[in-house]
């Protein structure tokens, strides 16, 4: 599915109120990013693998999250939450889908080409 296809369902299955552009996927994308860190939570939670550290407290290895498939198919179907609260606050914001798209992977290749992907800063 291309962006401008996207683009249109997401405007005929958008139902917040037009007063609440921009403001309404802007917090609903922080929620749906919420779901996804829940899913890896409750699992770290209840099926990490736990270790006894120095001092006797316990920590769960990362390397633990290997999601059974009902986590994954949770998270995959957060993801496309996230994606459409991702798109309404493009479209909202009056930024083509694809726009945005295209100039983060020229953002993203310059930075590769120019070795500086690792590090942090906006403007690197
Ligand atoms: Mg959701």
């Amino acid at each position: 599915m291309d962006f401008d296809k996207y683009a249109e369902i997401v405007n005929e299955t958008a139902v917040y109120p037009v007063g609440a552009s921009v403001l309404y996927p802007l917090l609903a994308l922080g929620e749906e990013v919420g779901e996804v860190q829940s899913i890896f939570a409750k699992h770290l939670r209840d099926r990490g693998q736990i270790i006894e550290g120095e001092s006797g407290r316990q920590y769960s290895r990362l390397s633990s999250l290997v999601l059974d498939e009902e986590e994954r198919a949770k998270v995959r179907d957060e993801l496309g939450d996230i994606l459409w609260e991702w798109a309404a606050l493009c479209i909202d914001l009056g930024f083509p889908l694809s726009e945005v798209a295209q100039r983060n992977i020229i953002k993203l290749r310059d930075r590769k080409e120019r070795g500086v992907l690792h590090g942090s800063g906006d403007n690197r």
